[in-house]
């Protein structure tokens, strides 16, 4: 089969549906015909409220206006993610979304910093991040510079119902087609296998040349239909359920993400302009569900304003995301635990990804390859990066520790581990999502301390490094003071 793709049916209404339905037809335009089909009796997963800095992409190639999107979203802005507990108890650093110091040629600002510290000066890293020093001070507005030295890099946390509900109504104006309703049976072609249609419990048939499963955990046409398989990856990333639940707002919104390691798992604080979101991730190997449940209840700082919610999940990717005629985006083309809030984010570059590779003239086995691929190396970047926080700590407090720091980690984490002990060299390899910066804050914030920094550090003499390093410093505090407080800006911005 091989025929030009004209019509595209998107299976699912959660975040992930409705992100690619507005970005394909968004960008694909009259090129293609663009059918939603959502089931009220299912309903969404409901969970996901923090994001990472290219979710600005994502609404600035929509159109979004921001004030609105903060407004309609109940959002507030996210400067990084406080990891407390996870070196050992007692301990916390950002991963921040800045990057501290300033860009050298060949050599990380940290091998200045690490030379500076054998010269007595005790200042670390994070003093010379605009974004770790805002987010201690509760301070935020966007800043326009055109020196990088001063960029101040955000996300947002928001409500991702809301989101979807947004872009559904922004998606309907742009041309895509709402159809409510269960599918109960999926028609294939006896031939090929491409999924040709899906029944509705009304009745109601809908067709389609290209189908994109965001029907959530189940994936009702990649798996239930296809079985295209799971890639396991349970023994890496243990924890394998989590338990939500609202609360009340507090007087003082935070702009930034907190994650508290407890004994078994970790537990998220998530605040937005009318509620904050917490949710414990926890090994169920590790930890009973009422523990759990005790664990986050009684780690609340307001009062719960609904049931807490368990969710089960298995930690892994689709063998192929794109298989036949169905490309699965979202939680059913994999999950990986919210740790580094990389979900909402893996649907948008599948979409991009999508796009650049898009097989108008009908699928073919090149595109399809080349989009597996690609995806394959993103889902396995990213767990590596997931995969640092637990098995680099010093915790041995339980027995959920103990089995994080004796795990037998993957070849390519162990190297880059091991690199950046030895010689604090860091490298980020083909389009890894997270930077130079997030890798060395996350290692030296899980306690590894590169032994050697690079001898470009010594090239400037202890005088001028120290002066360098002063007045790095000092550009990096001086918007501190005149910036609202987080909670100012939000009112401000969203009257606007
Ligand atoms: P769902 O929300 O489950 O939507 C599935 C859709 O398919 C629904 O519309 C449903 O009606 C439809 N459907 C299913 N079957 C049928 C059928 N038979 N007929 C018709 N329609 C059907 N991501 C982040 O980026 N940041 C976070 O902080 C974050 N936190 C998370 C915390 C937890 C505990 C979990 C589990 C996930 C988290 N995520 C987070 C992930 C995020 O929730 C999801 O990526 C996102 O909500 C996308 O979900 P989805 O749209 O793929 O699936």
């Amino acid at each position: 089969m091989n025929n030009p793709i004209k019509k595209v049916v998107v299976l699912g209404g959660g975040t992930s549906g409705w992100i690619s339905a507005a970005l394909l037809k968004k960008i694909l335009g009259s090129s293609i015909q663009l059918e939603l089909v959502e089931s009220d009796d299912i309903g969404t997963i409901g969970v996901g409220e923090a994001t990472i800095p290219p979710i600005r992409h994502l609404n600035n190639v929509l159109g979004i206006n921001e004030a609105e999107f903060l407004r309609e979203t109940k959002a507030t802005i996210k400067l990084g993610i406080n990891f407390e507990d996870w070196k050992n108890r007692g301990h916390s650093y950002l991963h921040s979304f800045g990057a501290a110091g300033k860009s050298l040629a060949f050599c990380h600002f940290h091998h200045l910093l690490k030379r500076a510290n054998q010269l007595e000066d005790g200042s670390h890293l994070w003093q010379y991040d605009l974004n770790y020093l805002c987010a201690k001070a509760g301070k935020f507005a966007q800043i326009k510079s055109k020196d990088p030295i001063i960029e101040l890099p955000y996300a947002y946390h928001f409500d991702a119902g809301l989101y979807a509900k947004y872009l559904r109504k922004f998606s309907e104006k742009l041309g895509v087609i709402r159809t409510e309703g269960l599918v109960e049976h999926v028609e294939q072609c006896p031939t090929s296998g491409h999924i040709t249609s899906l029944k509705l419990k009304n009745g109601q048939t809908v067709n389609g040349d290209l189908f994109i499963d965001c029907s959530g955990f189940r994936g009702l046409l990649i798996q239930e239909k296809l079985r295209t398989g799971y890639e396991d990856w349970s023994h890496l990333l243990q924890c394998d359920r989590a338990i939500a639940v609202p609360s009340e707002r507090l007087d003082k919104t935070l702009p930034y993400t907190r994650s508290i390691a407890h004994s078994a798992g970790w537990q998220w604080r998530i605040p937005l302009q009318h509620r904050n979101g917490n949710g414990l991730v926890y090994s169920s190997s590790h930890c009973s569900d009422q523990q759990a449940m005790d664990t986050l209840m009684g780690n609340l700082d307001s009062k719960a304003i609904a049931d807490p919610k368990v969710i089960r999940f298995q930690t892994g990717r689709r063998y192929q995301q794109w298989n036949k005629n169905v490309i699965a985006i979202g939680l059913s083309s994999g999950f990986l635990e919210p740790l580094e809030s990389t979900s909402i984010h893996l649907v948008q570059s599948a979409v991009v990804r999508l796009v650049h590779l898009f097989p108008h003239l009908g699928i073919n086995s090149s595109l399809v390859d080349e989009f597996n691929k690609q995806s394959a190396t993103e889902f396995e970047q990213i767990r590596d990066f997931l995969v640092l926080h637990y098995h680099a700590t010093e915790r041995t407090d339980s027995d959920f520790w103990q089995d994080m720091c004796q795990m037998k980690i993957p070849d390519s984490l162990a190297h880059k581990i091991e690199i950046f002990k030895q010689s604090g060299r860091l490298f980020r390899e083909q389009n890894d999502l997270f930077t130079d910066s997030s890798w060395l804050q996350v290692m030296l914030g899980q306690g590894i301390i590169p032994q050697d920094y690079h001898p470009i550090a010594d090239t400037m003499s202890d005088e001028k490094l120290t002066e360098m390093l002063r007045k790095v410093k000092e550009i990096k505090q001086a918007p501190i003071d005149k910036l609202p407080s987080h909670d100012e800006f939000l009112t401000m911005y969203c009257r606007q």
